[in-house]
């Protein structure tokens, strides 16, 4: 991630630990992935086993976690952008 905007230079990170607060974000990206999968999996695949549950939440949390890491930053600083 960069530390300043190219085009117009603005800081990202306004402060150490800016980005703590991303987590929750992502956190709740997270909680959402886990119900949509789960969703699918009881309705369009008739409800498997538990460990089916267990292995397909966690092999698509983490095949999209690059994209909800990045997600969850640029929708943060939407968040502190909003709030000041
Ligand atoms: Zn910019």
């Amino acid at each position: 991630m960069h530390e300043k905007c190219p085009n117009c230079n603005l800081r990202y990170e306004k402060q150490p630990g800016n980005f703590y607060g991303a987590m929750y974000v992502s956190y709740a990206i997270s909680t959402g992935i886990f119900l949509v999968t789960a969703f699918i999996l009881y309705h369009f695949f008739n409800d498997p086993s538990l460990e089916v549950y267990l292995i397909t939440i966690l092999v698509v949390a983490l095949v999209l976690f690059p994209i909800n890491f990045r997600f969850s930053r640029i929708l943060f600083l939407y968040i502190i952008w909003k709030s000041n």
